[in-house]
């Protein structure tokens, strides 16, 4: 490749699949022929595809505003292959001076290999045999194969199913913060959940100290949406908002700004035996809140037991495209033992379809009363599916024969009928999406976050209960095995040293 201000001595990028070597300078020309070559050595891969991705990378070029000199610059009219050339010395000059992460050398070792597991990752439709290496906390590589000797640590996963950590959008992670709280931490070998999302355990008054104590000394990686009411969950199970006062927009939204890196917006729980005749006032408050804080901020609401049928549609039309309704398929009844949830008469209430339709989010949020079966059948399969897939765990659904882990709750999906790379990417990409903090979190592709779920899909008969004594029956269920965040195992192999993290 001709480099402008090089014109002696050409470079040499050399890249395998996902491997971008360091670039090497050459003392010289091999031949007068000074001109950049690109060679493509593949497949089954048209000379079309090829030239579909250069002319997408052309467009995405701009010229430089200064013109390098005249060793590759294209008189006026260049040929778009010139022009190429160009692009492309730029690009290996700057890799020289300020390369966006650390370059791997052929030499180098991966801190760690994840060999032999069947991986799949639906943010990039990937499933097959892989081995994954991972090098400073981040993936570097997903290739047929690695070997060995190129890890420092190797964990075998031959006969395992490997996918992006699992990330859980509705958890309850603040332990000694309130009385359900689970260290996420903990969770790990039950769920393989590699980023947990707190719903609401904190509100303006309590949230720094979620922050400093428990964020702060947690490996798992952890967000929250900060409850509309000041105090959170800390006064369950005393209902958080039964009087109005506690949900102060100016405090929630405060927090929600100043801690716009964790934050992902307000929580609010609307069920009637936590609100009792505030109405629409407190959802209202928890948009207010995000709003006010200018971070874009989502809602996720929490249904079941809604006071009235007229309710529950009002809370649908006011949720904005992004916000999350969770416990999306609860069958709870109101006090007057009234069923007030999305399925009505067999059917998804209007609201809820219009919901669906301009983006808000469905999840599922099990939890110890939250899921049913039946109501679940209905709108899956009128319109209503989920969009993610999360557990609501905390110390008393955590021990209720719905068992709400989050490896649990997508098997129970598997049985429902749902393809597993959708089962996953509604437990990954999905809720990724949601939280949109960190690039590339919820995949495998090389340079995302070196999180990494290994499960062993268990095939054979088992049985599911919901949270109304529903069951179902499946043939097939995923069980933990290992989890690795931020490229240390949880477990055994212990990480060397393990103080880097
Ligand atoms: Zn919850």
């Amino acid at each position: 490749m001709a480099l402008s201000d090089r014109p002696d001595q050409p470079v040499v990028l050399h890249g395998v699949q996902h491997l971008f070597h360091p670039p090497v300078l050459l003392p010289q020309w091999p031949s007068e022929d000074r001109r950049t070559r690109m060679v493509f050595i593949t497949r089954d891969l048209p000379q079309e595809a090829i030239e579909a991705t250069l002319t997408a990378f052309e467009s995405a070029v701009e010229e430089p505003a200064e013109p390098p000199s005249s060793a590759g610059r294209p008189a006026a009219g260049g040929s778009r292959r010139e022009f190429l050339a160009v692009a492309a010395a730029a690009a290996a000059t700057t890799a020289f001076v300020a390369p966006a992460r650390a370059i791997m050398g052929p030499d180098d070792k991966f801190d760690l290999v994840i060999k032999g597991g069947d991986v799949l990752d639906p943010s990039q439709s990937l499933r097959g045999k892989r081995d994954i290496g991972i090098r400073y906390g981040v993936i570097e590589a997903a290739e047929p194969e690695i070997p060995a000797s190129r890890g420092v640590r190797v964990l075998d996963a031959s006969g395992k199913l490997v996918t992006p950590g699992l990330v859980d959008l509705h958890a309850h992670v603040y332990p000694y913060g309130s009385a359900i709280g689970i260290p996420a931490d903990e969770l790990v070998g039950h769920q393989c959940s590699t980023t947990c999302v707190s719903a609401g355990d904190a509100g303006a008054n309590n949230f720094a100290a979620f922050r400093r104590f428990i964020v702060a000394q947690t490996r798992t990686r952890l967000y929250a949406f900060i409850h509309i009411a000041n105090t959170g969950l800390a006064s369950f199970p005393v209902a958080e908002l039964t009087n109005i006062d506690i949900a102060n927009v100016d405090a929630a939204a405060k927090a929600i700004a100043e801690n716009a890196d964790l934050a992902l917006g307000a929580k609010v729980r609307m069920s009637e035996n936590i609100i009792a005749k505030n109405g629409i006032e407190p959802l209202k408050r928890a948009i207010a809140a995000c709003e006010k804080a200018g971070t874009g901020g989502r809602v996720m609401v929490h249904i079941g037991g809604v006071e009235t049928r007229a309710l529950m549609s009002e809370i649908l039309d006011l949720l904005r495209p992004g916000d999350i309704l969770t416990h999306a398929y609860t069958g709870a009844p109101n006090l007057a033992g009234d069923f007030t949830n999305i399925i009505q008469d067999g059917r998804p209430l209007p609201a809820a379809l219009a919901a669906k339709q301009r983006g808000v989010v469905f999840d599922v949020g099990h939890g110890g009363g939250s899921f049913d079966y039946t109501v679940a059948e209905a709108a899956i399969a009128q319109g209503c599916p989920p969009d993610t897939i999360s557990s609501d765990i905390h110390v008393f659904s955590g021990n209720t024969p719905g068992m709400p882990y989050l490896t649990w709750v997508m098997s129970k999906f598997l049985g429902l009928g749902f393809p597993l790379d959708q089962v996953v990417a509604m437990a990954t990409v999905n809720p990724a999406k949601v939280i949109n903090r960190l690039p590339k979190l919820g995949t495998l592709q090389v340079g995302a976050p070196g999180d990494v779920a290994i499960m062993e899909l268990v095939e054979g008969p088992v049985s599911f209960v919901d949270t109304r004594n529903n069951t179902r029956n499946g043939t097939v269920h995923l069980q933990p095995v290992q989890t690795v965040t931020a490229g240390v195992p949880f477990g055994r192999p212990y990480n060397l040293p393990f103080s880097v993290r």
